[in-house]
């Protein structure tokens, strides 16, 4: 079982990930999280796609794919998995079960307007001071989103997946609250 949780930068996609993981004991796989712990604890692969993420650029697809079979390889005997931040691109998206092996039971699309993302990401900037987070960066990584990772919603529709859009404005809580009472009919895939 694999679920996926999509949206912009700023719409609360990682806390509501691992809220989701957590409660149904599934495995999170946050792609932007592993690459910077792996930069962080300077690893060859961490160092490689550094180049890319921190000045907003998508990490290239074979080294994606390197870092997450490396990551998954300890954990075998799984449920499944919450991803966040994966699959970012259409490559990617073809990818996904051949990577996880596992079908994907729904797809979490946390809406949120651009102004109220802007905002969320300006008072980031000041508590996590991440290096992916100068207007360049942002600038770019927001022009990703929209090019490469919001198409992706269509295939997975068309594909029979289905894709729950949840407002991603409210307070975590309710948000938490409206994933886990959209999913339960998806549990059993
Ligand atoms: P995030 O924490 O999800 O905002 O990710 C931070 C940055 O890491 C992104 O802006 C990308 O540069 C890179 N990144 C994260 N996930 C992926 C992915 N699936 N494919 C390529 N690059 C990624």
């Amino acid at each position: 079982m694999v679920f996926v949780i999509m949206g912009p930068q700023g719409s609360g996609k990682s806390t509501q990930a691992k809220l989701l993981s957590q409660r149904l004991g599934l495995y999170l796989i946050s792609t932007g999280t592993i690459l910077r712990d792996l930069y962080a604890a300077n690893t060859p692969m961490g160092i490689e796609a550094e180049e890319y993420w921190s000045e907003g650029h998508l990490v290239p697809n074979d080294l994606m794919h390197k870092i997450l079979l490396e990551q998954i390889a300890e954990h075998k005997n799984i449920k499944g998995y919450v991803l966040e931040g994966f699959p970012r691109e259409e490559g990617q998206y073809t990818e996904l079960e051949k990577i996880f092996k596992r079908p994907v039971a729904a797809v979490i699309d946390l809406t949120v307007d651009r102004e109220v993302y802007m905002q969320r990401i300006e008072s980031r900037k000041v508590i996590e001071k991440r290096k992916d987070e100068t207007e360049e960066a942002i600038e770019r990584r927001l022009n990703a989103f929209e090019q490469h990772t919001l198409p992706l919603l269509k295939k997975f529709e068309k594909d029979g997946i289905p894709v729950v859009m949840i407002d991603g404005t409210q307070p975590i809580d309710n948000v938490h609250q409206q994933i886990w009472d959209h999913i339960q009919s998806y549990l059993s895939n």
